[in-house]
């Protein structure tokens, strides 16, 4: 798929994942000259995600989707409580389990068929301003390097990426420097789950301040992992964690090959973009702080971006400063602004004792599966404590 770049394009699109990939597909769409560069193939196997995304989420962004994206439907939640309580909340088609692999590279093609400079094994060494454009130097796998210049530069460029630090000209820009929480897992196969269900462990013992998942895949194993809060997992590495949880839940199961990544989960209220350099995705804090970074929050955020920048790079200056200025605000309105409300529960969410959730389990499990609503279960959680409940008061927007 590597094509020859130019070293000239109106806007170079560092990182394709989920936000890189949308940014360059919809610039490309609007006749824009782009090139997409990724240190690696987007679609190299293990992808750093357990996979799962709302219906809604994807189809907003990508409407028409391929099959072979898909490994299976969500149709439900199992939430397990710390003493092993499962409630069941039902909806019928909630989302998807994804091939991301399959999508990154379906989304790749899409862009390359708009026009998109695709070029995948090239690493954005360093970016610098050179009079009012930006230059990128980029390395690929055998060493050689490769300066190309564009009139913007988007970071997508993921969780903890640097691209964008120490540059005089974008001191103000969001950097990422938000909390990134480590989050681990593995491909267990031989243990017995719901095919059409993910499962949600809450509890201190495996996962403090975090939660652990059992999502199914296509070929019967499971992807089974946890995150874990910063502050409460200190000095609690999360494989070991992991690897306890495993062992003493599923002590027949095959283990597989452990992978970890950052999972991006702070919030900012720094800009989105300044000088012609954007960022969207996890690298500008685009993330839910409670269920995390996510796929459909970093595709929307490439779709913002690309539409501003079709109309920044028609603009003159002074509308170009104006669009650079408005896109936070942009944010908050799509996302943003329930995101801070989240960040500001959260450390309350992340210390509810392990025995509030047993008793709010226990008690949601006499409802009728049918009658039970994610508010239902949400405020049946919280009136086991009224303390929590008004810890978590920004949740209702007080
Ligand atoms: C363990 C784990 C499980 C997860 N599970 C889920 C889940 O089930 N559902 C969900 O919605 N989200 C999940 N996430 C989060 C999700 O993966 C991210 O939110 C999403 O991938 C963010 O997309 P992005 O495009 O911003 O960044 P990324 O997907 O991280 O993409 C960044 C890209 O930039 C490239 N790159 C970085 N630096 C450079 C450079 N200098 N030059 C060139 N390329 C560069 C990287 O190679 C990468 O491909 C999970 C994350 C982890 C770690």
């Amino acid at each position: 798929m590597n094509q020859n770049l130019h070293e000239n394009y109106q806007v170079l699109v560092c990182g394709a994942g989920p936000a890189g990939l949308i940014t360059a597909w919809k610039l490309a769409q609007s006749g824009i000259s782009v090139a997409l560069l990724d240190r690696r193939d987007p679609w190299r196997e293990p992808v750093l995600c357990a996979e799962a995304i709302s219906k809604s989420g994807l189809l907003n962004i990508v409407p028409q989707i391929d099959d072979h994206w898909i490994r299976g439907p969500v149709n439900g939640v199992f939430f397990v409580s710390p003493n092993g309580t499962r409630v069941q909340y039902l909806q019928e088609d909630a989302g998807y389990i994804l091939n991301r692999a399959a999508m990154h590279k379906g989304l790749a093609q899409r862009a390359q068929k708009a026009g998109a400079h695709c070029h995948f094994r090239a690493n954005v060494k360093k970016i610098e301003a050179v009079g009012d454009r930006w230059q990128a130097e980029v390395t690929f796998l055998d060493k050689q390097s490769f300066k190309i210049t564009a009139d913007a530069i988007v970071d997508c460029t993921g969780a903890g990426g640097t691209l964008t630090r120490n540059i005089p000209e974008l001191v103000k820009l969001e950097q990422g420097r938000g909390d990134l929480e480590s989050g681990v897992f593995t491909l267990l196969e031989g243990i017995e789950h719901e095919k059409d269900h993910i499962q949600l462990f809450f509890g201190q013992k495996y996962f403090p301040g975090g939660y652990g998942w059992v999502f199914p895949r296509d070929d019967g194993s499971a992807n089974v992992g946890i995150v874990l809060g910063k502050e409460q997992a200190k000095g609690n590495p999360a494989r070991n964690l992991l690897r306890q949880w495993i062992e003493n839940t599923w002590p027949h199961a095959k283990i597989g090959q452990f992978f970890g990544g950052a999972i991006s989960c702070g919030q900012s209220t720094d800009r989105l973009a300044l000088n012609g350099v954007f960022k969207a995705g996890d690298s500008a804090s685009h993330v839910n702080p409670i269920s995390r970074s996510g796929i459909a929050e970093a595709m929307l955020a490439g779709r913002i971006t690309a539409e501003n920048l079709v109309l920044w790079l028609e603009a003159d200056a002074e509308e170009k400063r104006r669009i650079e200025d408005s896109l936070w605000g942009q944010w908050m309105e799509a996302q943003g602004k329930t995101h801070l409300n989240i960040a500001r529960a959260k450390p309350s969410f992340a210390s509810i004792p392990d025995k509030i959730l047993d008793k709010a389990a226990e008690k949601i499990v006499k409802i009728p599966v049918e009658k039970r609503s994610l508010p239902r279960i949400f405020f049946t959680t919280l009136l086991r404590s009224p303390s929590l409940l008004w810890k978590m008061r920004s949740l209702m927007g007080l």
